[in-house]
């Protein structure tokens, strides 16, 4: 299986070249040459296998020859065993025909950690037979750095140094970075805002000399590993819920579209997914895109579902090539044009394709607050702000064909403070996790100043 740049000025690479490099080198995004499929009775065959299995089956149709088979095993073994819940992404029923799959039964409670276990043994594996040692730099408005620091935490061949806003992340997320003792993590506090973060990770990463210095590497949501273990789990729902013999709606609380976006790889390799319902917050460039065809950047909104807002979807990009039928010079044309004046027209044709499969609705901080406490009422869960979000977009986007899967994104506990707000109850974190606010916390504290802070990756790789 080769990956080809959506922008097509880059030589096509293998399936480890694409997880390693992240961004290829033209800027544009990995996306395999064809998409691998199965057959609908492969898919049934899915029906009651463990969590694993059916991650196994999937990553290794993407890696191809590239990983032994018994390697992806046991990887998928190991990602998986690492979550607290037997099924890995188990479902509940919230009315007769709508269900939410909860993937936030990994070590830091948040979605992320479904990809980033698997991840951290792809990269291991991988550098370990390279004999090479790289360094994680992200910057993180919240759950990445968490899932990132426990994926890699103790990782022979990999270092994670994450960098957060001081002050605007939750404690329960620092906690999460701040409370690992491995001395392959270093976390920092910066003096600034989340975008400050990630400018500085991008001054970063265009340092020539700090490059040859530390082989860097980001484990953002472009990375196409991330993608092939999101559509895993719609594979699993699916079946659990009666595909392939009828399809299945999914909702899914979005941000950077990485994890609706896996829902159309899902359906891309065979799964028969009826409508994908992107949910956004106040910062809607994904709803109004779908619904406008105009994909345009608006200001960002703090919102009480913080990991969603932001106002450029790094992956819409794969969607945008797709749907321009694979012209990467269009891709290109369009995604150069939207850096530079924050906005596209999508070709008519195009927008036809995208409207197949996806529908984009927001959803207002009130609508979120009501849907909260409403779920609990009729139905006793307490779902966060972002799972709420996917709930809300569900009342509202009308005669959905069912049965309908809302993908909750995070553990209520992780945002307590906004579900107390909404339903008077006050979430508690899981009993496995209860010794976090008792465990000392590590981090350095740094002004947003992009020479500090390479200073400090620098002497952090040096260790
Ligand atoms: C990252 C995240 C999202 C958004 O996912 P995307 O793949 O960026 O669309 C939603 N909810 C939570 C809790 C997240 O951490």
């Amino acid at each position: 299986m080769r990956y080809v740049s959506t922008r097509g000025q880059a030589p096509a690479v293998g399936f480890v070249d694409a997880v390693l490099a992240g961004l290829a080198p033209d800027g544009g995004l990995y996306v395999p040459e064809t998409w691998p499929t199965f057959t609908q009775d492969e898919i049934a065959a899915f029906r009651g296998k463990p969590y694993a299995h059916v991650a196994a089956e999937v990553l290794s149709r993407f890696a191809g020859d590239e990983l032994p088979r018994d390697a992806v095993d046991a990887m998928c073994e190991e990602a998986y065993a690492t979550f607290a819940h037997a099924a890995v992404v188990p479902l509940v029923q919230i009315s007769p025909d709508a269900f939410v799959a909860e993937l936030f039964h990994g070590p830091s409670l948040a979605f992320k950690d479904v990809a980033m276990q698997l991840l951290a043994r792809l990269y291991d594996h991988v550098l370990a037979g390279q004999n090479r040692v790289q360094t994680i730099l992200c910057a993180t408005s919240g759950d990445t750095g968490g899932a990132a620091v426990e994926a890699f935490r103790g990782r022979a061949h990999v270092r994670v140094c994450a960098l957060f806003p001081e002050g605007r992340i939750s404690e329960v997320q620092r906690r999460f970075m701040t409370t690992a003792s491995e001395a392959n993590v270093r976390c920092v506090a910066v003096q600034g805002t989340f975008d400050d973060c990630q400018a500085i990770v991008k001054a970063a990463f265009q340092d020539q000399s700090l490059r040859q210095a530390v082989d860097l590497t980001g484990v953002n949501s472009i990375n196409f590993a991330r993608i092939v273990a999101q559509s895993v789990y719609y594979f699993t729902t699916a079946v659990a819920v009666g595909a392939p013999d009828r399809p299945v709606t999914y909702c899914v609380p979005s941000g950077n579209f990485g994890d609706a976006f896996a829902g159309y790889v899902a359906r891309q390799m065979g799964l028969p997914i009826a409508r994908i319902v992107v949910a956004t917050n106040a910062n809607d460039i994904l709803a109004r895109a779908f619904q406008d065809g105009r994909y345009a950047r608006g200001d960002v909104t703090a919102t009480q579902s913080p990991a969603m807002d932001i106002q450029s979807a790094s992956n819409f990009e794969r969607l945008y090539f797709e749907a321009v039928r694979r012209e990467s010079v269009e891709t290109a044309r369009a995604f150069t044009a939207f850096a530079e004046a924050g906005h596209i027209d999508i070709p008519p044709q195009a927008q036809a394709y995208m409207a197949e499969l996806f529908t984009g609705v927001a959803v207002s901080e009130e609508e979120t607050s009501r849907t909260m406490l409403a779920t609990l009422n009729e139905t006793g869960e307490l779902i966060d702000p972002h799972t709420a979000v996917g709930v809300a977009a569900l009342r509202r986007a009308g005669d959905l064909q069912g049965p309908v899967i809302v993908l909750s994104t995070a553990h209520a506990a992780k945002f307590p403070d906004a579900v107390a707000a909404a339903t008077a109850v006050t979430p508690d974190l899981p009993r496995w996790t209860q010794s976090l606010a008792d465990r000392p916390e590590r981090f350095d504290r740094l002004p947003a100043d992009a020479d500090a802070i390479k200073a400090c990756v620098r002497a952090f790789a040096e260790t």
